[in-house]
C-alpha cells in the first residue's frame, strides 16, 4: 500500500479538478505545485483590493451546461461580458468583428451593406486560391482573408497576431483565428458561448474550492524528487511541459511567453474596459489589460480610487520562463506525436492540461475533460 493514490503535479485547473474527482471518490491525492501559490496561470494576487490575473487575463466561457453548473457549484459567478477594444494607430474598433467593426472600419451601417463590402474585400483572395486549386485555406493569412477580406485583416489582425506569435501570419496554422466570430449584429460580445462570466471573489475561491480538503505542497517540483514522488502514490496525474517529463528525449518543444508590465495608476478608470488590444506592430505590446474592470461594474469602479493595469509583451519562450502558449506549427505538432506515443505506453501516468497535451486549451474544456473522465478510471 503506498501513501497516495494519486500524486497531482500541478495545481492548475486540470490538476485541481481531478483532485477534486478524485477526492469524491474516496481518492488520497497529493498535489504538488512549484510555484509558491496553487491555481495554475487562473492565480490572481489581491492588490488594492482588485484581484490582478497574474499570468494573463482569464474569461470564463462555455456552451457546456454542466460545466457551467459545476463551476458554479464550486463559487458563483459574475455577469462580465468580454467585450475588447482594438486600437489601432490611435483609432478605436470594436470586437469581435460585428457590425460596429463594420461602420468603424467602412461606414457600412446595415448588414447588407457589411456583407457586400466584405464580399468585395474577399474577392481578390478567394480568386488567387481557386486558380492555385486550393480548397482549404493552408495558413492563417489565408483564412483570415477570405473570412473577412484585407483591411480587417491588414488593421486588426497582421500586426496583433505577428506580435503575439512571433510568426508571419503566412506561417501559422488557420484554425488560430477561426476561433474570433464575425457578426451581422451590432454585437460586441467576444464570445459566442452561452454562459460567461469571473468568479465572484476572484479565481482563487474556484481553486480553494476545487482543492478543499487536500493535501497541497507549494514550491515541489516534482523532478527535483521524481523517484521520492514517484515511490509515494500508485498513480501520477502530470500536468507540466510532456518534453520535460521525458527528459527531452525526442527534442525540445517550443512556446510564446508572455512578459506582464503591470503599473499602478493613481486614477480610478484608465481605460474603461478590460481589454485593450493594440493592432499596431509598431507598438511593442499587444494588449493592455485594466483588472479591475473584471469584477467592479457601474458607479462601483470609483469606489478604489487607484486601478491597475498590465502590459503584454509576447517572446518566444527560453528555459526558466513560463511556457504560454504551444505553437501548433508542423515541426512541433510532429515532435508532439512523439511524445504522445511515449505517453500512451506509461500506463502508470495521467497526462493533461495545456501543457501535457501541448494544446490550445480554454478553461472550460479542460473541466470537461476532467469531468467526463468515467468514474471506474478514477
Ligand atoms: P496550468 O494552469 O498551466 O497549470 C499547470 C501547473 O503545473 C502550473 O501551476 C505549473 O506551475 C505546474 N507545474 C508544471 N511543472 C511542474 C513540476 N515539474 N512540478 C510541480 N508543478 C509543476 N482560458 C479561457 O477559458 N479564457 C481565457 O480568457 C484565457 N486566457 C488565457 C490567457 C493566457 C495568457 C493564457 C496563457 C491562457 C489563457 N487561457 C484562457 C487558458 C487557461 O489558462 C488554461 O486553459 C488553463 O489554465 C490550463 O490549466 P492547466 O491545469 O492545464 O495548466
Ligand atoms: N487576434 C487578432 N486581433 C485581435 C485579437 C485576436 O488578430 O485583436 C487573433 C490572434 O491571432 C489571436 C487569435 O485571434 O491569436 C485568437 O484570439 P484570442 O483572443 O482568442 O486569443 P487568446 O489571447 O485567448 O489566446
Amino acid at each position: 500500500m503506498k501513501l497516495y493514490d494519486y500524486i497531482i503535479v500541478g495545481s492548475g485547473l486540470f490538476g485541481a479538478t481531478f483532485a477534486f474527482r478524485a477526492k469524491q471518490r474516496g481518492k488520497k491525492c497529493l498535489v504538488i505545485e512549484k510555484r509558491p501559490h496553487l491555481g495554475g496561470n487562473v492565480y490572481c494576487e489581491n492588490i488594492q483590493g482588485i484581484n490582478v490575473h497574474k499570468y494573463g487575463a482569464h474569461i470564463f466561457h462555455t456552451n457546456n451546461k454542466e460545466v457551467w453548473k459545476f463551476v458554479n457549484s464550486i463559487v458563483e459567478f459574475n455577469r462580465y461580458t468580454n467585450s475588447p477594444i482594438a486600437n489601432y494607430q490611435g483609432k478605436l474598433y470594436n470586437l469581435p468583428f460585428n457590425l460596429n467593426t463594420f461602420y468603424q472600419m467602412w461606414g457600412v451601417k446595415t448588414p447588407e451593406e457589411a456583407i457586400s463590402k466584405i464580399e468585395e474585400q474577399k474577392k481578390e483572395e478567394l480568386y488567387k486560391l481557386e486558380k492555385l486549386g486550393i480548397k482549404e485555406p493552408r495558413n492563417l493569412e489565408e483564412q483570415a482573408l477570405i473570412l473577412i477580406g484585407k483591411d480587417i485583416f491588414e488593421t486588426l489582425i497582421k500586426g496583433y497576431t505577428e506580435k503575439q506569435w512571433g510568426r508571419k501570419c503566412s506561417e501559422l496554422p488557420a484554425f488560430i483565428i477561426k476561433r474570433l466570430p464575425v457578426r451581422m449584429v451590432f454585437d460586441n460580445n467576444y464570445f459566442n458561448d452561452k454562459f460567461q462570466g469571473i468568479p465572484i471573489g476572484g479565481y482563487n475561491k474556484l481553486i480553494e474550492g476545487l482543492l478543499d480538503g487536500i493535501e497541497c505542497i507549494t514550491n515541489a517540483n516534482f523532478f527535483e524528487n521524481r523517484n521520492y514522488w514517484t515511490s509515494i502514490a500508485e498513480k501520477i496525474v502530470y500536468t507540466g511541459p510532456i518534453d520535460e517529463y521525458f527528459d527531452y528525449c525526442c527534442g525540445k518543444l517550443d512556446y510564446r511567453t508572455i512578459y506582464f508590465e503591470e503599473e499602478i495608476k493613481d486614477i480610478s478608470n484608465f481605460q474603461g474596459n478590460a481589454v485593450v488590444n493594440y493592432t499596431d506592430r509598431s507598438i511593442p505590446y499587444t494588449r493592455i489589460i485594466e483588472h479591475k474592470h473584471f469584477e467592479y461594474f457601474g458607479s462601483e469602479i470609483e469606489k478604489i480610487p487607484s486601478t491597475i493595469i498590465s502590459k503584454e509583451y509576447s517572446l518566444e519562450w527560453e528555459a526558466g520562463m513560463e511556457p504560454y502558449y504551444p505553437i501548433n506549427d508542423i515541426k512541433n505538432s510532429q515532435l508532439m506525436d512523439k511524445y504522445k506515443e511515449l505517453s500512451l505506453k506509461d500506463t502508470n501516468t495521467i497526462f493533461g492540461g495545456r501543457l501535457a497535451e501541448y494544446k490550445y486549451y480554454d478553461m472550460a474544456p479542460i473541466i470537461e475533460k476532467v469531468l467526463t473522465i468515467p468514474n471506474e478510471l478514477i
